[in-house]
């Protein structure tokens, strides 16, 4: 069994690898979901979902996004191995002002549904203490996540990084249909959604990909808000600590008239974008 730590409260801006070289590949992660890997966790507003949250970064991700601002989260044996118990207890002592703050529990990562079990777990006492739940995903491995785990949630910020099947293998290396399937399923249960993009000049920015995106989600009664989020380059000093090559060295943030160009084309299809 890989070492037992304590999660670290910190940033997702902070760089951490090698913690658990012990821990499984990352398709075989889970068990009881009693324990896990994590990568920090922090306090935000309205970004990760509505009011004060906690969000919890977890390990593991199968995606490997050209534009990833966390590439330390990607493998399991980069994050530290914790206790559900210890992530509970924890929760269980912010509880108070997360609900009088309207906010809640937002695991993230990395990818929640690579440790379905432990980020199962999480979420079915997070609602035990009362909280609201959401969880950010890309989608890819939704055919894998139960009902049950479902009913745990009260959000999903599910990331549609392109809607061209070729511009989302471009920039993810998977394929764009779990995700779309994903969304259809929330859809079919009115799970409410926040859908995220990711606006990379020169990836994901054509006119037709967005265009994609916003004509398949607009039907949608369950998708509350699209989020157009511009790319930038804070992730950037990980992939070079990290040895790795990065692809997207050279790319400048979206200018503000592609910004609204791109909010227009989904508020022009009859999405609440912002
Ligand atoms: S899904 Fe998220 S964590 Fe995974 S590679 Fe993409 S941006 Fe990074």
């Amino acid at each position: 069994m890989p070492h037992l730590g304590h999660i670290e409260a910190g940033s997702r801006h902070d760089l951490r690898i090698g913690l658990s070289p012990d821990a499984p590949p990352d398709d075989e992660a889970d068990g009881d979901g009693a324990f896990g890997y994590a990568h920090s966790y922090e306090s935000s507003s309205r970004y990760d979902g509505p009011g004060l949250r906690l969000v919890l970064f977890v390990s593991g991700c199968l995606l490997r996004c050209a534009y990833c601002h966390n590439p330390d989260t990607w493998h399991l044996k980069d994050g530290t191995y914790v206790s559900a118990k210890e992530v509970l207890d924890r929760l269980a002592s912010f509880a108070g002002a997360l609900k009088a703050l309207d906010g809640g529990l937002t695991i993230s990562g990395g990818e929640p549904m690579v440790q379905l079990a432990f980020t199962g777990r999480i979420l079915a006492g997070a609602k035990r203490l009362g909280l609201h739940t959401a969880i950010e995903t890309s989608g890819f491995l939704g055919d894998k996540a139960s009902d049950e785990y479902l009913a745990n949630l009260d959000l999903v910020l599910l990331d549609i990084k392109s809607f061209d099947p070729d511009t989302y293998r471009r920039a993810t290396e998977r394929d764009v249909a779990p995700t779309l399937r994903f969304a259809e399923r929330l859809a079919s249960m009115g799970k409410p959604v926040w859908v995220r993009f990711t606006l990379v000049p020169g990836l994901t920015d054509e006119p037709a990909n967005v265009e994609g995106i916003a004509r398949f989600v607009a039907p949608m009664k369950n998708v509350e808000w699209v989020e157009v989020q511009p790319f930038h380059q804070l992730g950037a000093f990980k992939w070079e600590a990290m040895k790795k090559r990065y692809p997207l060295s050279d790319t400048k943030p979206p200018t503000p008239d592609v910004i609204e160009r791109v909010l227009g084309q989904f508020r022009d299809a009859g999405c609440h974008a912002r």
